[in-house]
């Protein structure tokens, strides 16, 4: 990471912590950091409209081959099934689960595929230099698309799911499995060969910054905020859109702080019935046994897969409640004038944010199981009444984590020490 102490080309504000920042030439490769949050403000990927164009169109042509043939195959005493990736939502569709069928089939296949083309066309578009307003548009609801794409996490439940049931009955992979992990990766690829701030410059250039605007003073103090998209400042009033982007402001402002408090209760109240009820019910040998989360930890412990085991308390139970418990405690501290400095707050918060998607682990695994698993009285799954419940916590508090305004947490630090100074 490079010091922002060389001379500013151009001024952003961080969107963690609001403070104004001076870019310094970046070589490709370097990357900028907030001098007082830590955030990443940039990172100069070398070539990125190249690398996002090869990566993004080669991840789209390994969906199409993941779509048609084998995804994964069971047998059981001569019973035979196999299943396409697109299935593990299509029979859920079947058990009656509709909106489990639309959260797996837009976060592992529709997302993915709408951000992919997406992206490609933008890329295309700067490529020969023929941008225009629209474009824009599409960037900002491309971006949008980013954290709810989940390939990477339904990767992870796929062999959650063969682990399950590998001790009972013969799990094999099919040429669309192999072809879906090439998928993610480049996925990945693309995702981290994105430079968004390249990519805004190319979209909307330079627009002309607010005047006195100066670097390493709070924007608020300014009357400037940021932009949560593009990072670049805008007059705190009488502008309601970004100058470069065209992203709606966001003032901070503790209202926001209510609507993360009751998104939290509502996870919170949901995680009950989510452990209580069971997730899936399992039919083998003709006895139907239904399956919690907990009891689906203890069995995978009792059978020896102690690893998966582990990966899902931690996916299904550690990450919820801390999620839950981290999120309610930065509402808390960021209301009040506090003697501690936000930078563990901040970590906190990062954490929050990163980690939350990883908990749809359990809900894939119950997908994939039920639509690979039925070989009638033999062996068979469905799922359960427990497994809605579950996703929508895991979704609830990511929304969550995306309305709690990390810049609060900076203001409240702000007023402790002017409270401070005064006494
Ligand atoms: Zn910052
Ligand atoms: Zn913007």
């Amino acid at each position: 990471m490079t010091s922002v102490s060389r001379r500013p080309r151009r001024l952003r504000v961080c969107p963690e912590c609001e403070l104004v920042v001076g870019l310094p030439r970046l070589r490709p490769g370097e990357g900028a950091e907030c001098p007082r949050c830590r955030h990443t403000l940039v990172r100069r990927v070398p070539d990125s409209v190249q690398q996002v164009l090869a990566y993004a169109s080669a991840a789209l042509l390994m969906l199409l081959f993941a779509l048609p043939f084998t995804f994964a195959s069971f047998e059981i005493q001569g019973v035979q099934q196999q299943i396409a990736v697109a299935e593990t939502a299509s029979m859920l569709f079947y058990d009656s689960e509709l909106l489990l069928a639309l959260v797996v089939v837009l976060a592992i296949l529709v997302f993915p595929a709408l951000f992919l083309a997406g992206v490609s066309f933008i890329y295309m578009k700067i490529a020969f230099r023929e941008v225009n307003a629209w474009h824009r548009s599409l960037a900002r609801l491309v971006m949008r698309l980013h954290p709810w794409m989940m390939a990477d996490v339904f990767l992870i439940g796929v062999l959650v799911s063969m682990s399950k049931v590998a001790s009972m009955a013969d799990i094999a992979f099919g040429p669309s499995f192999w072809a879906f992990c090439i998928f993610v990766g480049l996925l990945l690829k693309t995702v981290t060969s994105i430079d968004s701030d390249r990519l805004w410059f190319a979209l909307a250039g330079e627009p002309s910054l607010p005047a006195h605007l100066q670097a390493g003073v709070n924007a608020g103090e300014q009357g400037i905020t940021g932009c949560e998209l593009c990072t670049f400042p805008i007059p705190a009033a009488g502008q309601d859109k970004c100058p470069r982007c065209g992203e709606h402001t966001r003032l901070p402002a503790t209202a926001t702080l209510e609507r993360t408090w009751a998104l939290l209760l509502t996870g919170a109240v949901l995680y009950v019935p989510a452990m209580v009820l069971p997730i899936m019910n399992t039919v083998s040998f003709g006895a139907t046994t239904p399956q919690t989360i907990i009891g689906g930890i203890l069995h995978l412990a009792e059978t020896g897969s102690l690893p998966i085991a582990v990966i899902i308390f931690v996916a299904s139970i550690v990450i919820p409640i801390a999620k839950l418990l981290a999120l309610g405690w930065l509402c808390w501290v960021a209301r009040r004038a506090q003697t501690l400095k936000p930078g563990i707050q901040i970590r906190l918060y990062r954490i929050t944010h990163f980690i939350g998607r990883w908990s749809m682990i359990d809900v894939f695994v119950v997908a994939i199981l039920a639509a690979l698993i039925q070989a009638g009285v033999l062996m068979s799954v469905s799922p359960g009444p427990g497994i809605l419940p579950f996703a929508a916590v895991v979704i609830i508090t990511m929304i969550a984590a995306m309305q709690f305004d990390a810049r609060l947490l900076w203001m409240a630090e702000k007023q402790s020490t002017a409270t401070a100074e005064q006494g």
